[in-house]
């Protein structure tokens, strides 16, 4: 089988406007990749039609992971097949307990009749609420409410290592991410890093970067990838800019 997420000249508009314009890229299940690319080029929408997001028009491409179409999938099914997203601002969902969230979504990935074991269901999240420095009393609280922006970021990988993606798309975009919640996506990230997970970083800045060391850069521009390079690209990118690369696309 073909293990890695694969975007094919996707195209995909929002009302009547075109805003990825056939945008190719590969990650294979084991590398972290990163997207950079100036504000406004589609980073954002990306994530958002990976993810099924209804405001959004598919008008040509592909988008397959470990070889099947994901445009095919509804939106659980996105998620039950493996792939996880992280949005900039995670949803709070008042009412229901951040440990019932995680169990109900565990257990939807289980075969019909089976049921969560609920001593190994809290071993598991202690240990990974363990590794992220979160405090027992998140797993009482709202989903997100009241949560602070580094706790929501925390949470958020939480929510990623618990659920055990096979690929997972990271929208840590634009501004309003202060160094500690950089860390914390990080060090969640690096911890997982391993032969069976892909990763798809997406950011504006190359301080990200700085934490966490991606495989492969590819710069996004007006809805397509126009360059591919190692992690240096993302050094000559900061310092450099963004223009030299445009006016060579
Ligand atoms: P990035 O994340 O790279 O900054 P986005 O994907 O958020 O870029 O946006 C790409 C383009 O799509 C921008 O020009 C933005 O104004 C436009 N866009 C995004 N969302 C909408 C929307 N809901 N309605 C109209 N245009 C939108
Ligand atoms: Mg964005």
């Amino acid at each position: 089988m073909i293990m890695k997420l694969e975007i094919k000249n996707l195209h995909a508009t929002i009302g009547d406007r075109e805003i990825l314009k056939g945008l190719s890229l590969e990650v294979p299940k084991g590398e972290v990749h990163a997207i950079m690319g100036p504000n406004g080029s589609g980073k954002s929408t990306l994530s958002k039609v990976l993810a099924g997001h209804e405001d959004y028009q598919v008008t040509g491409g592909e988008a397959l992971m470990d070889g099947r179409n994901l445009l095919e999938m509804g939106i659980d099914e996105r998620s039950r097949e493996g792939l996880f997203l992280a949005f900039q601002y995670p949803v709070e969902i008042p009412g229901v307990s951040n440990a019932n969230f995680l169990r109900a979504a565990l257990q939807a990935r289980l075969p019909k009749g089976e049921q969560i074991d609920a001593v190994k269901f809290y071993q598991h999240l202690y240990q990974k609420m363990d590794m992220l420095k979160m405090d027992r009393s998140f797993t009482a609280r709202s989903v997100n409410e009241g949560f602070s922006g580094g706790e929501k970021k925390r949470n958020e990988i939480l929510q990623m290592a618990m659920l055990e993606p096979k690929y997972a798309i990271l929208d840590e975009t634009d501004s309003g991410l202060d160094i500690d919640a950089l860390k914390i996506v990080a060090d969640g990230v690096n911890a997982m890093r391993g032969p069976d997970l892909g990763v798809l970083v997406i950011t504006h800045y190359q301080r990200l970067l700085d934490y966490i060391r991606p495989d492969v850069v590819h710069v996004l521009a007006d809805g397509r990838i126009i360059r591919t390079g190692g992690p240096e690209l993302a050094l000559e990118l900061e310092e450099k800019g963004y223009d030299w690369l445009l006016k060579a696309a």
